[in-house]
């Protein structure tokens, strides 16, 4: 990781534990949460769309929201009584997140990280009613959170989520 790169990444993850950037980055959220709400659109839960290789899906997210999802991964302590499927993985260098076909947090099918994952997860459905409206809405939130980015000057960077993830290993606390 070049010098350029660790100050994005420290820069987002100082921004991720913003009080006021958390609560604009989680208005967001429940701005998409009240549309999807609003349409109704029908998950199967089958965690294939997050089995990116065999779905031929990429998820892409901004660098400020990987931040805000690796800055709230539960402490393994505290997770320990916790069903696998509520317990995140932990990311390590020695398996980089791209190596893998499908998002590392995704357990038994299920999502891990699911109150805390970005906002393309959010917006994403396969069903084919939801195709007609799903590219504005995703259209609508990332401009929020582009001028989440603009008002506090923080540089705003859209990119695979496995990239993303491999990005900010090195700079994670262990957990
Ligand atoms: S963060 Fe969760 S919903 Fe998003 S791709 Fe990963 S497992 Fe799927």
């Amino acid at each position: 990781v070049s010098d350029p790169d660790a100050a994005l990444v420290r820069s987002w993850l100082a921004a991720a534990v913003d009080p006021a950037i958390a609560a604009g980055l989680e208005a967001v959220y429940t701005h998409a949460s009240v549309e999807i709400a609003r349409r109704g659109p029908t998950c199967w839960t089958s965690g294939k769309c997050c089995n990116f290789t065999a779905y031929g899906h990429r998820l892409y997210t901004t660098g400020l929201e990987a931040a805000y999802a690796l800055t709230r991964l539960p402490a393994p302590d505290a997770a320990s009584n916790a069903p696998a499927s509520a317990r995140p993985p932990r990311l390590t260098v020695l398996t980089p997140a791209k190596s893998l076909d499908a998002c590392p947090f995704q357990v038994d099918k299920l999502c891990t990280v699911h109150a805390i994952r970005p906002m393309g997860c959010r917006v994403y459905f396969c069903d084919k009613t939801a195709q007609s409206w799903q590219h504005e809405l995703s259209e609508t939130l990332m401009h929020e959170i582009r001028a989440l980015h603009d008002a506090r000057a923080l540089e705003y960077r859209y990119a695979e989520w496995r990239w993303l993830l491999d990005l900010f290993t090195p700079y994670l606390p262990p957990r």
